[in-house]
């Protein structure tokens, strides 16, 4: 029976340990409720007052569990997922990869999304930023699982790409050019905003190394035009830094800053090879951060400066940049990694607290990916993405809320992924109990197995011939 005097809400949760990651700190609402009408959140406060003022279509029982935003993953390439584990522990991760690489095709690259998004939204990620090759092919699928996505194609036109840093400098390709712009063009048109708006569309030059100045003006242009975030890598290993000297005589900062690429449009993943000066600039420049700790750590045994971007006053958000370098589409390893990382760099059990790791993964990395304005806290006005962690967990007990709330430290430093219990984006549950709600999950693992099996045949060969390390490790009987 309709209250007249209540107003109606599709979803009322109730009775959580609310952390709405609004304002400067946590947010935390003890015995908190939140309210959903369609894709947005209406209300939020203690659950008494809710209940009072609200009837509901669903209400979720939430006691037990500790209520966040949906985890914001700001820097992936989920279409090279299926290469999981394969380059790990060499002296040349891209190197160990090639192998592989060179026999993926586009139904493993929409295989390895599938499953980034698979384990990525079991793990509570709610938004991907995702930067792939054959993003395009990959789009169906996002609008399909329900997830959000800012999707930009990896686009370059350098041929050929990659080699050592002293190599020879790669020709740029006007035919290839032509493609990643026409391509970029399609996703704009196509895509941007569809899904009831879950996915928005962003530009994606891989590097300063794999892209001309022809193209590298063609994507300001229609960052200008249509308001566009450009998610692009910078600084990210030696061969970026010395081609990019040899080629321009400036370093990769100077050749964004000389193109008018170096604002707040930009987000840049890693920084690795900047000057503790160039980090300052690219913050001061209003740029984001893309922090992937494990990524970094795995391939090149360095930790991205993130202290310094947000020492000077930029806003970092946190990736895992991809299941191939960080083996997991999952954030709380990162924020974990992100936090022992950055401890361990400055000599300070202090740096680096683990609420500021929680909001690197929500309202921060929302803000770095350009989506502030609708996701990232749990807020009247904010669209609904939100996840229920269950905190009856081993890995989450005991829960005390005084003298000391511990939950956020539990759920930074011990949560796996595997306590999520409720996934909601844009006001509908895709994710409840263990299972997708919006996909056959065996099907698509069907789909990924299939794909996984062809890139381990097409791949054999070449590894055997290059006696990549992992190749001489399982061939030791290390692996
Ligand atoms: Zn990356």
């Amino acid at each position: 029976m309709p209250h007249p005097e209540k107003t109606h809400a599709d979803l009322l949760i109730v009775h959580g340990d609310v952390f709405t990651m609004a304002g400067t700190g946590s947010g935390y609402i003890e015995d908190g409720a939140v309210a959903i009408s369609g894709n947005s959140i209406v209300d939020t406060g203690p659950s008494g007052s809710l209940r009072a003022r609200y009837t509901a279509a669903r209400v979720v029982d939430a006691s037990e569990c500790a209520v966040l935003p949906g985890l914001v993953d700001a820097h992936v390439h989920s279409g090279i997922a299926l290469l999981r584990g394969v380059a790990q522990d060499s002296p040349s991760w891209l190197a160990s990869l090639a192998p592989f690489v060179n026999a993926m095709s586009l139904d493993a690259l929409q295989a390895g999304t599938m499953l980034t998004v698979m384990e990525g939204i079991r793990a509570g990620t709610t938004t991907f930023c995702d930067n792939s090759p054959g993003i395009a092919h990959s789009l169906p699928f996002y609008e399909k699982s329900g997830a959000r996505v800012a999707a930009s194609p990896l686009t370059s036109d350098a041929m050929p790409a990659g080699g050592p840093p002293n190599a020879r400098l790669p020709e740029f390709s006007g035919e290839m050019r032509a493609f990643g712009l026409l391509e970029t063009r399609d996703l704009i048109d196509r895509w941007n905003g569809a899904a009831e708006g879950r996915i928005a569309v962003q530009l994606g030059p891989r590097a300063a190394d794999f892209c001309s100045e022809e193209l590298l003006i063609e994507i300001r242009r229609l960052s200008e035009k249509h308001g566009l975030k450009v998610h692009m890598h910078l600084a990210q290993d030696k061969r970026e830094t010395e081609q990019v000297w040899r080629r321009y005589g400036v370093r990769p900062v100077g050749l964004l800053e000389r193109m008018g690429l170096l604002n707040e449009r930009l987000i840049a993943a890693h920084l690795i090879r900047c000057t503790p000066e160039e980090v300052e600039r690219v913050a001061r420049s209003g740029a984001s951060m893309a922090f992937c700790p494990s990524s970094l750590l795995i391939c090149d045994g360095i930790l991205p400066p993130a202290d310094i971007f947000m020492d000077a006053g930029g806003t970092v958000g946190l990736g895992t940049d991809e299941t191939s370098s960080n083996n997991g589409a999952n954030l709380w390893s990162e924020m974990k990694a992100g936090c022992l990382g950055l401890k361990m760099k400055r000599a300070d059990a202090a740096y680096m607290p683990a609420w500021k790791a929680l909001r690197m993964a929500t309202t921060d990395g929302a803000r770095a990916i350009g989506l502030g304005h609708e996701i990232g806290t749990i807020e009247a006005g904010k669209k609904a993405d939100i996840i229920l962690i269950d905190l009856t967990r081993p890995s989450l007990v005991p829960v005390m809320r005084r003298p000391v709330r511990n939950i956020i430290p539990n759920l930074v430093l011990s949560a796996r992924g595997g306590e999520i219990c409720l996934s909601i984006i844009n006001g509908s549950i895709v994710y409840e109990n263990g299972h997708m709600t919006r996909f056959d999950e065996g099907e698509a693992m069907g789909f990924i197995s299939k794909a996984a099996e062809e890139i381990c045949r097409g791949a054999g060969r070449e590894a055997a011939e290059t006696r990549t390390a992992p190749f001489v490790m399982t061939e030791n009987g290390e692996y």
